[in-house]
């Protein structure tokens, strides 16, 4: 990206002047115990949820910026990462003028909420390897398009873009570079998230609803500049993340060693799973995964996911989106889960 890079550039103009919502937890911010609070009419009798949220989850943001390396202004916490591509959408694309680019076959959110904020959507197609077009994705782009969603390791093809693709976009492409990476701690690849302070048009989304076993809770992540994360904090809600999902989250990133442990297992999984595929003749082909599901190519894959669902086993046919013709997308399981599925395919020779 070029030097003079300027947010400023990108932000919608009435984002860019708008006065944020004080609330009342924003304006007095140092929690003590011994203070009278009586200034958000809260309820006061004491049943561990009767107090608003702080409004910027420090202790979680603190844990958070440790662990990845990042500064707390550098993180904004939300909702899901529906949530945070949502902000991220409102930020700096304006409706009816400006435009995104994604690249499918990819997780449909970027469409649906293209479509929600009446912004142009621009669709390049994934080469024949799943990897991302760069020249035709550097082709396609104008002065509208203020967005590119890279999704790395990709949903549903659950392959990683490679590095130096990545790398030229964030170079020339002359907007905000979003990497949704739901499902990086699958992968044997480092987070985009370390190189933030390279590339001032980066964007890095991650969640607790895949390895950190956390979807109902809601809790989505995103890594950037501080000056990013500055304009996305003056449009949030200002309670977003939840008092639960708070303690909740806490809780659970600060026990990195069973999360470690559980996505070891998922992988062995994923690989018994991949060679019991590779023996059953209707699957015709396996794609790589870094991620916790498994793509495959079958014979006829509208036939196998009813034959499937007759069994009691509930898989993604994905047949419908491009370059993924015939395919299913299965999600590891347990042991058990992944067993019942292996000895249904099997039944079905
Ligand atoms: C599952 C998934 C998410 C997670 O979204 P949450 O709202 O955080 O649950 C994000 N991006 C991709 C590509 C996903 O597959």
């Amino acid at each position: 990206m070029s030097l003079n890079f300027n947010v400023n550039r990108l932000v919608r103009s009435n984002v860019a002047k708008l006065q944020p919502y004080s609330s009342a937890r924003d304006e007095f911010k140092d929690f003590d115990q011994d203070m009278v609070f009586l200034d958000a009419n809260e309820n006061p009798f004491e049943n561990g949820v009767n107090r608003y949220p702080d409004p910027q989850q420090r202790n979680l943001k603190s844990v958070l910026a440790d662990q990845k390396n990042v500064d707390t202004n550098q993180i904004l916490l939300g909702n899901g990462s529906d949530e945070v591509l949502d902000l991220i959408f409102r930020a700096f694309c304006e409706p009816k003028e400006d435009g995104i680019i994604t690249l499918p076959p990819t997780y449909g959110m970027y469409k649906v909420l293209a479509e929600t904020n009446d912004i142009e959507n621009k669709e390049v197609l994934l080469t024949s390897d799943f990897e991302p077009d760069v020249n035709a994705i550097l082709q396609t782009a104008n002065e509208k398009s203020k967005l590119l969603f890279l999704c790395s390791p990709n949903n549903p093809t659950a392959n990683s873009f490679s590095a130096s693709k990545i790398e030229r976009l964030l170079n020339e492409f002359d907007g905000i570079v979003v990497i949704d990476e739901a499902y990086i701690d699958f992968s044997p690849n480092e987070s985009w998230a370390i190189k933030l302070n390279q590339y001032p048009n980066l964007i890095v989304t991650q969640t607790l609803s895949k390895a950190y076993g956390l979807a109902g809770i809601r809790l989505g992540i995103c890594f950037a500049s501080a000056e990013i994360i500055s304009v996305l904090n003056k449009i949030k809600p200002p309670y977003n993340v939840n008092e639960l999902t708070q303690q909740r989250a806490l809780k659970r990133v600060t026990d990195l060693d069973s999360i470690k442990k559980e996505v070891e297992t998922i992988l062995q999984e994923r690989i018994k799973i991949e060679k019991s595929l590779s023996q059953i003749p209707f699957v015709k082909k396996i794609y790589p995964s870094d991620a916790n599901f498994i793509l495959a190519k079958v014979d006829d894959a509208n036939t196998r996911y009813q034959q499937l669902l007759n069994k009691g086993i509930v898989v993604r046919n994905r047949s419908t989106q491009p370059l993924c013709e015939e395919t299913l997308r299965f999600t590891v399981g347990t042991e058990k889960e992944n067993n019942s599925l292996i000895t249904a395919l099997k039944a079905l020779i």
